[in-house]
């Protein structure tokens, strides 16, 4: 059996560029060409880094697209890095198609630990974290409602990306559907200079975040139901 990876996916920065590892680093160098999501973001990483390589573009628009001449490329014996805009690649970005795409051609992947967002949003949180449900984006409008209701039901900490423009319309859908008791926290801006963790019911911070206009990346954590 093949084990020497084809396809590393090496998770990068969300904010604060000291949160790469050194194995990123070396992997990113030593690979024949990097998958990027966002060239011009991951050019400047590679530019702190002095790390000379070539960036081929996939992404979210273009992956389906680019996945054959990318598995043949590994095919034909040359080994890849891919890298999302921040974090790890195939969580709430793209990575899963490539990862799936290769395994069905017996190509071997290997995922390195590293930076993503939901993580030490969860920890912060100071809800239980043995057992939890990270449900990432919530689809915007078909499929909203059911998912809402289907994960009213569980005990496990529930995780959620939004955007900072949507927060408070999370909550109000959160609370008209797990109720306003359940204690949750807001994570924002982890590992930047502004980086700042709310934490309170859910009608608590519906409430403090309806009069703040609020900026940044965001996690919102939930207890699960009792
Ligand atoms: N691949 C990334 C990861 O591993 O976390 C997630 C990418 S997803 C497109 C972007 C979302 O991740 C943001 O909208 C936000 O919900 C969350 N996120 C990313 N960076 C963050 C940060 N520094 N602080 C809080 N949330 C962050």
């Amino acid at each position: 059996m093949n084990r020497n990876p084809s396809l590393y996916l090496v998770p990068t920065p969300i904010g604060n560029l000291e949160d790469m590892t050194f194995r990123a680093i070396r992997i990113l160098k030593e690979v024949d060409f990097i998958l990027s999501e966002d060239t011009r973001q991951t050019g400047i990483l590679l530019k702190h880094y002095e790390i000379r390589n070539k960036l081929v573009s996939h992404h979210q628009f273009n992956e389906h697209k680019s996945l054959d001449s990318v598995v043949n490329r590994l095919k034909s014996g040359e080994v890849a890095a891919l890298v999302s805009d921040a974090g790890t690649p195939g969580i709430s970005d793209p990575g899963f198609l490539l990862v799936r795409a290769c395994l069905k051609e017996d190509l071997e992947v290997e995922s390195l630990p590293g930076p993503t967002a939901f993580v030490p949003a969860l920890v912060n949180s100071g809800l239980p974290c043995d057992s939890f449900l990270f449900v990432g984006f919530l689809p915007h409008k078909k499929g909203r409602q059911t998912k809402l209701k289907e994960i009213a039901t569980t005990p496990y900490t529930l995780v959620f990306y939004e955007s900072p423009y949507r927060l408070s319309k999370l909550i109000t859908q959160l609370i008209e559907h797990l109720g306003p008791d359940r204690q949750a926290s807001v994570s924002r801006e982890l590992t930047k200079l502004y980086e700042e963790t709310i934490r309170g019911t859910l009608q608590e911070l519906s409430e403090q975040f309806s009069e703040r206009d609020v900026k940044g990346e965001i996690v919102v954590v939930v207890e699960g139901k009792k």
